[in-house]
């Protein structure tokens, strides 16, 4: 797996390798702080930060959900940092946390699956047979999901209800999507991680050709969000989702079209116009688009 990894790692570039890279690094051993923020009465989120500079990096938003059975955390952030997390979950609940979902299996949204005893984890069945491959997990096999689901699974009811969905492949092969219906909020995770081009992790089953159908899927199958969580940024709304539906349309677009012409990525990366995407930046999109050629060739 580390060797596959690696492989990976050659055949992406710039600051895509780093973003890889950081969901393998060791804990830094500088003092660790996260952030709380209150998004509604019963929901908070653990704000993430950029991969980079990676000595802060923490790993993704995590949401904790209180609910009457107990709390529901929405990924576990970066192997060292689960004290933090549960000190910050503590500082605003006396309840324990009874539930886990990963949205997905990178390192950096499943790394504290063990920091808060006998726990349910859930996640899609793509996510958790990606998981498995994961050395974090050997001999930890108890924090691996122990439930999964395939297109939709509801959780609790009423004001406690979570609904986690499979739209399709998009970062990797098993990213769910999660809506609190009750407070009309609806978490992304990495599907939706910054205004940026993303990571598709083919080595997870990640598709950047699959990208701008799954998140029109998304836009399509979820109904009356105020509130999106993505999955490295500040908090959004569904009209940031669907400029993102479109700015993926148009890099996936760019990409094809100039490898169809064969040009080179570099030529697709200079033909596609960031500036006509307000406050997107073209950091990843080279990254986004190799793997468009990638795909395209095999
Ligand atoms: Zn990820």
């Amino acid at each position: 797996m580390k060797r596959v990894f690696a492989l990976g790692i050659v055949v992406l570039s710039g600051l895509l390798t780093m973003t890889v890279a950081a969901f393998q690094a060791p804990a830094s051993t500088a003092p660790k702080s996260l952030d709380i923020v209150k998004l509604r009465d019963h929901l908070y989120v653990i704000t993430s930060s950029s991969p980079t500079p990676r000595e802060s990096f923490s790993g993704g938003n995590v949401a904790v959900f209180i609910t009457d059975a107990g709390v529901t955390l929405v990924d576990t952030k970066l192997a060292g940092w689960g004290q933090v997390l549960l000190e910050k979950v503590k500082s605003v609940t006396n309840k324990p946390v009874t539930t886990i979902i990963n949205t997905h299996t990178h390192g950096d949204h499943t790394g504290n699956n063990d920091a808060f005893g006998k726990v349910e984890v859930v996640a899609h069945e793509n996510t958790k047979a990606n998981m498995m491959k994961m050395d974090a997990f050997k001999g930890k096999e108890q924090f691996l999901p122990g439930k999964t689901y395939k297109d939709k699974l509801t959780l609790g009811k009423g004001k406690d209800q979570i609904d986690l969905y499979y739209f399709g492949a998009a970062h990797t092969s098993g990213d769910t999507v999660i809506v609190y219906p009750a407070l009309r909020v609806l978490h992304m995770g990495d599907m939706f991680a910054w205004k940026d081009g993303p990571l598709c992790d083919r080595n997870n089953g990640g598709s950047c050709l699959a990208y701008p159908k799954t998140l029109a899927n998304v836009i399509a199958g979820v109904k009356n969000i105020d509130t999106v969580i993505p999955g490295h940024s500040p908090m959004m709304t569904m009209t940031d989702v669907q400029g993102y539906q479109q700015f993926m349309t148009g890099l996936v677009a760019a990409a094809q079209a100039a490898a169809g012409a064969g040009k080179t990525v570099d030529e697709a990366v200079a033909a596609f116009d960031i500036a006509n995407y307000p406050g997107y930046k073209n950091e990843r999109v080279k990254g986004a688009m190799q793997v468009v050629f990638d795909e395209m060739k095999k």
